[in-house]
């Protein structure tokens, strides 16, 4: 079997970014967000009392400890198949993340023993060379679609993105590997 590259974003596909903020915002301010409330990809600070994202970031950040992106639980399923991936196929981290946020990201993927050698935090996620990308970010699927012809790209579907004529889609970690195992990527 001819390993694979595969490029793999963090928030949103392994971790549950919407999921790890809400609960610290609930705790704090006593407030029953839910994951399912999130349907816009630039929606979040509508769903707080935060009056733009700049407000929501600075929170996010938390100056006095860990920022949100330390503790975010994992993604159902996300463990497993990478695990899985990971016997056969290089896993490449590709994660766009603020300056703040670089140390929690590592820590984080230390402490859920995500199977890479290998990680990227840039915005620029197409400028790192992969056989497949797997994302939810709508501007990043676009992106990498456009600039990766020779790639596959999956898009890990999302309220907050909308099918692309070049992107396969997958609902699911089990969906993914599935994928991979019928040979998809291979060039
Ligand atoms: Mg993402």
């Amino acid at each position: 079997m001819t390993p694979l590259r595969l490029g793999i974003d963090l928030d949103g596909v392994v971790a549950d970014f919407n999921a790890g903020w809400m609960a610290r915002f609930n705790r704090e301010f006593g407030t029953d967000l839910n994951p399912a409330l999130v349907q816009k990809w630039d929606g979040l600070a509508d769903l707080t009392h935060f009056d733009h994202m700049g407000q929501f970031w600075r929170w996010a950040r938390n100056e006095e400890g860990s920022s949100i992106f330390r503790d975010l639980p994992l993604i159902e399923g996300a463990a497993v198949a990478l695990a899985e991936l990971a016997r056969d196929h290089n896993i490449v981290i590709i994660t766009a993340k603020p300056r703040w946020a670089i140390h929690d990201t590592y820590a984080w993927l230390a402490d859920n023993q995500i199977p890479t050698r290998e990680v990227h935090i840039t915005s620029e996620k197409w400028k790192v060379p992969c056989d497949v990308y797997v994302e939810d970010s709508p501007t990043q699927l676009a992106e990498i679609a456009a600039k990766r012809p020779e790639a596959l790209v999956v898009r890990f579907v999302r309220p907050w993105n909308q099918p692309l004529p070049r992107a396969v889609d997958v609902t699911s970690w089990p969906e993914f590997t599935t994928l991979i195992a019928a040979g998809a990527g291979v060039r």
